[in-house]
């Protein structure tokens, strides 16, 4: 810049009130604004994060620059979350097209130190060391009511007169504000207090300076800075703040950092203020849980974090983070009483153990919750070494799950169920299966969970049951006429509104009908819709669907509430099979239980002989597990029309 502004000390702009942007400045200026660059100044929106009452303001100061008034203030900026003070001199600017702007110049602190000072009366008065008075100048006795007053009922807090006492005897000054007594009331002084010898007589002599307004300004700029204003919990800086003070502190905490899953759905479907309720009432929640310990803070839009000393914790880490995931996850009631179902993922990280900047450890808490997340969510995960790279592994799961398919990257195997009483195959069970280009050979488990977390689930769950159907249709061809189809069933996907007609729908698609297929649900799944009629289970029944509980003993064991399930299979998870061989009983006692209630049993991972024997002999016939078949192919099915085992059964 070439022009007679880039040489002065002070900071000067052209702001455009109606524009909410700075439409020129001098070099001074962008230091002061922490800019990269004059452009990046120019296109930087001062609308985002300016408050009302300052855009009232100025827009006040704008009708009174028209009458060639001119304004000087205190002003507190906080470019970049760097706070910054300075005395703001503002006038009038006619832009070219006749516009009304705001030229402004600002001192900052660095070049006038006691500006601050400037326009309040100086008091003085001396005290001897112990802190008798000794004399006062007449503004002093005016402003504080007394003529005679002890330095040590003068300072409203004793640890503060002490740390004057020792700058007063380490450097021989103390400057700073204090509360002071004043007519019965604490009162805000800046303090320049001086050690001084004359006569060989030491005293103190001090300056005072009444600054009570400012600091009331700025203490309540401080706290609104602090704060985040929709929940009244700390905001970001106010965080950084407060995890400073423990660093400094040299204390260990521990972070939680929640996130809420689904709030994101809330926002669009029921609209923001809606949203705002629910982000209200889940800190309200939040703040109830946390025993008034440590400090809650609103990190960003649907995340929060509470942070506490170890010292302080009230109980152990894993079990608060269970205590912060239940209080969070509720349901909470919109207008007309439309439920809005809210859970959260959290993650937890410990200083300095994870991470010794503030920055490293909230993003290890960052990483454990992220991995809560994708990792089925509702969770609670604590910090792990080594996690960010999990989750990087996790993310580009993520990212090629959503190409599998188009990719043809995804494939199925069946697995069969054999009849042992007929010798025959019941169905098939279909298995997914992912051969990832960039990552390999990626478990079934781990496709499924990464589906359910990414909300991949539908699309993929709806190709496996077009696939499984389109091949059940070749399983038959020239054999029995009577095999089914298994489908495993996520319980995100069956929770889908249109889940049970999108899938009638593809079973006509196929030429088949819905006693042709069998939906495989875990427990959690059946246990949702349990008392309600027309649950999305109870029309799969009405409509004639096959309903298979599986990996049944893992989940809530819900012994007491089978009857109400309208399951035809239950399938008894392959944990139970392998302890067969020494104890039969507790298999011989569920299978009596699933048989009283008119449903049959399956046992699944039936691994040896011996194993699928005492399963037999206990009158269980559905078998499925590697002694009879692994999952394979439709080829190879079709390529060896009979199962070996079945000749040797046979
Ligand atoms: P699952 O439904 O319990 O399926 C049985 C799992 O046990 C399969 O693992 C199968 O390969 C394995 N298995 C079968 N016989 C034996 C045996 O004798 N011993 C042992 N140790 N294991 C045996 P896989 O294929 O890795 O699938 C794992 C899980 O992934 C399945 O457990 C199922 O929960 C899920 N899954 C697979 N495909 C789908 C799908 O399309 N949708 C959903 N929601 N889940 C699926
Ligand atoms: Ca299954
Ligand atoms: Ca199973």
């Amino acid at each position: 810049m070439n022009d007679p502004f880039s040489k002065l000390k002070t900071a000067v702009w052209v702001y455009d009130i109606d524009n909410f942007c700075i439409s020129w400045a001098n070099e001074k200026a962008l230091d002061l604004w922490e800019a990269d660059s004059p452009e990046e100044l120019r296109t930087r929106d001062f609308k985002v994060g300016s408050s009302d009452a300052v855009r009232s303001s100025l827009l006040d100061y704008q009708q009174a620059f028209r009458r060639g008034e001119t304004r000087g203030e205190f002003w507190t900026f906080t470019p970049k979350d760097i706070v910054k003070k300075a005395l703001l001199i503002m006038s009038g600017h006619v832009l070219k097209d006749g516009r009304m702007a705001m030229l402004c110049e600002a001192l900052t602190l660095d070049l006038i130190p006691d500006m601050e000072l400037v326009g309040s009366t100086v008091m003085m008065s001396s005290y001897q060391l112990d802190g008798t008075f000794i004399s006062a100048n007449p503004p002093f006795k005016e402003d504080i009511g007394s003529e005679d007053i002890r330095l040590d009922e003068l300072i409203v807090m004793g640890s503060k007169l002490a740390q004057i006492y020792t700058s007063l005897e380490s450097s021989g000054q103390f400057k700073g504000d204090v509360l002071c007594r004043r007519q019965g009331m604490e009162v805000w002084y800046h303090l320049d207090a001086t050690l001084s010898s004359q006569d060989g007589v030491k005293k103190i002599l001090i300056h005072q300076y009444n600054i009570h307004n400012r600091k009331l300004q700025e203490r309540a700029f401080e706290k609104d800075s602090h704060t985040d204003l929709l929940t009244g919990l700390l905001n970001r800086r106010g965080l950084f703040d407060r995890l400073q003070s423990y660093r400094d502190e040299k204390k260990h905490f521990a972070i939680f950092y929640l996130d809420l899953d689904g709030f994101k759905m809330i926002n669009d479907s029921f609209g923001h203020a809606c949203g705002d309720q629910v982000l209200k009432s889940v800190s309200a929640r939040l703040s109830a849980t946390i025993f008034s310990k440590g400090h809650a803070c609103r990190f960003g839009g649907d995340e929060f974090i509470w942070t506490c000393e170890l010292d302080e914790l009230p109980l152990p880490i894993d079990v608060l983070s269970e205590k912060l995931l239940n209080a969070v996850s509720h349901t909470f009631y919109g207008e007309f009483g439309v439920p809005m179902d809210v859970a959260a993922s959290v993650g937890s990280a410990i200083y300095p153990q994870d991470g010794i900047t503030t920055q490293e450890i909230i993003s290890c808490a960052d990483a454990a919750m992220y991995m809560a997340k994708r990792t089925g969510k509702r969770r609670a995960v604590c910090y792990r070494p080594g996690m960010e790279k999990e989750n990087k592994r996790l993310g580009i799961l993520a990212q090629n799950l959503s190409q599998a398919i188009k990719n043809r990257e995804l494939s199925l195997h069946y697995q069969p169920i054999y009849h042992v009483g007929t010798n025959k195959i019941d169905s098939y069970e279909a298995l997914i299966r992912w051969q990832c280009e960039s990552l390999g050979y990626i478990s079934a488990d781990e496709t499924i969970r990464i589906a359910e977390s990414t909300g991949l689930i539908h699309s993929i769950e709806n190709w496996v049951i077009r696939q499984a159907l389109q091949d059940l249709k070749e399983f038959r061809e020239g054999s029995d006429d009577s095999i089914r189809m298994s489908i495993n069933i996520s319980g995100l996907h069956l929770a889908q509104a249109d889940f049970v007609s999108s899938l009638e729908e593809k079973i006509i698609q196929a030429g088949l009908t819905p006693q042709d297929v069998i939906v495989e649900l875990t427990e959690t799944a059946l246990l949702d819709g349990i008392d309600d009629e027309d649950s999305n289970v109870n029309q799969l029944h009405k409509l004639g669907v096959g309903i298979s509980i599986d990996d049944f003993g893992t989940g809530y064991s819900s012994l007491a509430y089978l009857h109400k399930i309208p399951a035809d299979v239950v399938k008894i998870d392959k944990s139970f099979v392998e302890q067969v061989g020494k104890d039969s009983r507790t298999i011989d006692y569920i299978h009596r239980l699933i048989s009283s209630l008119g449903k049959t049993t399956l046992v699944e991972g039936v691994e040896t002989q011996e194993q699928k024997e005492i399963v037999q002999a206990l009158g269980i016939n559905l078998h499925q597990g590697y002694w009879f078949s692994r999952p394979q192919s439709l080829m190879f099915f079709k390529s060896q029309p009979i199962s070996p085992r079945v000749i040797e059964i046979g």
